[in-house]
């Protein structure tokens, strides 16, 4: 059993684009099938190879590994032509040599007169010799076919042009490469956005034409952003990639896509076994699906709490190169990323939370310090620092201990001693435990960044 994901390299891999992939590759893993990626890129003009780059990226980030492909339709002209000179030869289709404004004129006047713009057929019997190939599609009878998400679907031949299969450079139209292909590599199931759903019967005229059996056809339902418009790049519709640099992980762009349009009870969160294993064409909602932002940010923060910590480090990396994050020298990166899993929405957020840990502090939040770093917390700061250079054993117990014994004998709540505590370790106050940070920072800089804290106060004298 076969699927294939079919892009047009016009732009990069942006959301709607990289869930028809997802749906395509969990069919064909869940009937273990092969997953077939096919550049559609006859449109010269506005395919691009940073487009075709951007789109095996993107899948390559997801892991949407394919079977077979790339496939380039600019490779296949000539089985193209091969299959429009069989349908010329068998009175399946005929040139056109109508000029453009003939077709302007004729289209306008058909709108005018309250009826569909549709070519008249005007050439269809001249017996031209060259020209733009187009389609003799029948005018009686209709097409059905049973959508595996809408169901069945009627349309009447009368409401079918005589599509254009070939320009009159002999390039052929998307409605025939899409066709050919389809046949030729062996598709059992045609996975794509609903946008298309009206060339399907024009394709499956041409199949006929053709003497070739159907795939079946699964047509899904647009994603609109939240304020019930299409989604579109100002609604987030951005490519794969910035989802990446923006600190999500894969697995939960995966997690999210899955459920745009797809669901199994109310469950929300599906390992990829699960996705495989439940998936299924049926369990696609008719009505368009709503973009929330709100939602990927809340899987990502769980997807960044459960996956192991090994994977999170691979895909840390890209994050701390670009936030120029040196992990060389300091804790255990494995110590700090099990500290921050459970605090960080975005890897992004965990990147710039791991600075502290390697990186000396600059600064102090000026609002922050000001509240905290004065002639009252000076004498708790000075024995803070006191205390915690006698310890021999930097541990976060024995940190935690020296806070609490501070408190105790100057009879003051733990806040006193923590929040300046943690605003010395941190430079702005966002830490969590304050004994695990302090641990982490290790003894050195956490009492450098307390006699920092105490300069901070003799200068604002
Ligand atoms: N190349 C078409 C597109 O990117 C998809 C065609 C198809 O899936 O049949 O919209």
């Amino acid at each position: 059993m076969k699927s294939r994901f079919a892009p047009s390299p016009t732009g990069y891999l942006h959301i709607g684009g990289a869930r028809t992939a997802l749906f395509a590759w969990l069919w064909s893993k869940k009937h273990s099938g092969k997953f077939v990626l096919r550049i559609e890129d006859t449109d010269r003009e506005r395919s691009t190879q940073e487009s075709i780059e951007a789109i095996i990226d993107g899948m390559g980030w997801l892991g949407l590994e394919y079977d077979e492909g790339p496939f380039y339709q600019t490779d296949r002209f000539d089985r193209y032509s091969q299959i429009i000179k069989v349908l010329l030869d068998t009175k399946k289709a005929y040139y056109c040599e109508c000029s453009q404004e003939r077709l302007q004129s004729l289209r306008e006047d058909l709108i005018k007169s309250g009826e569909k713009p549709k070519y008249d057929g005007c050439c269809a019997k001249k017996g031209l010799k060259s020209g733009a190939v187009r389609f003799h599609n029948s005018k009686e009878g209709s097409v059905v076919f049973s959508d595996l998400v809408k169901g069945e679907i009627t349309i009447n031949n009368e409401e079918l042009d005589d599509l254009i299969i070939a320009r009159s450079d002999s390039t052929p139209t998307y409605n025939l490469t899409v066709v050919v292909d389809d046949h030729d590599m062996e598709i059992d199931c045609v996975i794509r956005g609903d946008d298309h759903i009206n060339n399907t019967p024009k394709q499956i005229n041409i199949y006929r034409a053709l003497g070739w059996e159907l795939p079946q056809f699964a047509h899904l339902p647009m994603i609109l952003g939240g304020d019930g418009s299409r989604l579109s790049k100002r609604h987030g519709a951005v490519s794969v990639m910035s989802y990446r640099d923006d600190g999500f992980l894969p697995n939960a762009l995966l997690n999210y896509l899955v459920r745009l349009g797809w669901s199994h009870g109310d469950k929300e969160v599906f390992s990829i076994e699960e996705m495989i294993n439940l998936f299924d064409l049926s369990g696609i909602n008719r009505a368009p699906a709503g973009f929330d932002r709100d939602k990927l940010l809340w899987l990502n923060q769980e997807y960044i709490k459960s996956t192991d910590t090994n994977e999170l480090i691979e895909h840390l990396e890209w994050h701390l190169l670009s936030q120029s994050i040196d992990t060389s020298k300091g804790p255990l990166l494995v110590n700090v990323i099990e500290h921050l899993k459970g605090r960080s929405k975005t890897l992004v957020e965990m990147a710039k939370s791991m600075k502290m840990f390697y990186h000396d502090i600059e600064s102090f939040d000026h609002g922050s310090a000001k509240k905290l770093f004065n002639e009252n917390s000076r004498p708790v700061i000075v024995e803070l620092a006191n205390k915690l250079q006698e310890l021999t054993d930097w541990s976060s117990d024995s940190i935690q201990k020296t806070v609490k014994d501070i408190c105790n004998e100057q009879g003051i709540g733990f806040g006193r001693v923590g929040q300046p505590f943690r605003l010395a370790l941190s430079g702005d106050g966002n830490a969590g435990n304050i004994d695990i940070v302090a641990e982490l920072v290790g003894k050195e800089r956490s009492i450098a960044r307390l006699s920092m804290a105490l300069d901070y106060i003799d200068m604002s004298k």
